[in-house]
């Protein structure tokens, strides 16, 4: 069966990577996980001994199909597509609610997939994910440089950088690096309107080059005297670039701004 290039299909040739990326969710025995593009199978292998039960689900029919007739006692694979299922649904019919999620993603749909389980009704507790490696970094920004994906991940949870995998590691092998991610669900998030806070945070990065108070300004149309008024509030430095700042400045930002402009 020849990979489908279209569907992100280059799979992990590596029995070690895959028990440590299995490993890496520390699973106790009563943990369940739900993978997303089981594949071959090499990652669902070692998630089917350490996990309670494992849900996997692939797009690809055949790969569904084959791995359907592998038969381990705890695992279920369904064909299907992560970003068009009901995910809640699936979760409560398997008695899920609480889980992780462990995945070697399929690249052309990461971010997407990363917000769906961070949005979603039932979100994992913790999720040990494989990805491009540029996207994990730019997901932790450990170089102070945030981005609308890292605060859209670090407003929920805690990402982390775990290990690196090179392109050889895989078969067909890519183009690009990997990394193996793990982004750990916060106990707390701010209780604020995340439409309109992420409508602020799309505002505040609307133009790379710019400084943070004349994209506000051109998004929002309002003076930049007064979006500068807001930041000196929310304790900005008025030359600020949106790329410096962390979550908790968002969200201050957005609880001084909230009052005049959102409300
Ligand atoms: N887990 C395997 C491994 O590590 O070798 C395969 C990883 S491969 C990078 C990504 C997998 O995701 C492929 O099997 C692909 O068919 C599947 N996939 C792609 N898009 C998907 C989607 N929307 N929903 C579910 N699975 C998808």
């Amino acid at each position: 069966m020849q990979p489908k290039k279209s569907l992100g299909q280059n799979f992990l040739a590596n029995d070690s990577i895959a028990e440590r990326i299995a490993n890496s969710a520390n699973f106790s025995s009563r943990e369940n996980v739900l993978e997303i593009g089981p594949g071959t199978g090499i990652l669902t292998k070692y998630l089917a001994k350490k996990a309670a039960k494992v849900l996997a689900l692939e797009i690809d029919r055949d790969l569904a199909g084959k791995l359907q007739k592998e038969k381990y006692k705890n695992t279920k694979i369904i064909e299907g597509d992560i970003l068009k299922i009901n995910l809640p649904r699936l979760i409560e019919e398997n008695n899920f609610k609480e889980y992780k999620v462990v995945a070697n993603l399929p690249y052309y749909i990461t971010s997407k997939i990363i917000r769906l389980l961070l949005e979603t009704k039932y979100t994992p507790q913790e999720m040990v994910l494989m990805v491009q490696k540029e996207v994990g970094e730019r997901i932790v920004a450990l170089d102070g440089k945030e981005s609308i994906l890292s605060i859209s991940v670090k407003f929920y949870a805690d990402p982390e950088l775990l290990f690196d995998v090179s392109r050889e590691n895989f078969d067909p092998s890519p183009e690009v690096d990997s990394a193996v991610i793990r982004i750990k669900r916060k106990e707390n998030i701010p209780d604020i309107d995340i439409k309109q806070f992420f409508s602020l945070v799309r505002a505040g990065f609307s133009s790379k080059r710019k400084m943070l108070v004349n994209n506000l300004s051109s998004s929002f149309q309002i003076s930049k005297d007064k979006i500068l008024e807001w930041m000196k509030k929310s304790g900005l430095e008025p030359g600020v670039r949106a790329e410096k700042l962390g979550v908790e400045d968002w969200v201050k930002l957005y609880e001084v701004i909230g009052n005049e402009q959102f409300r």
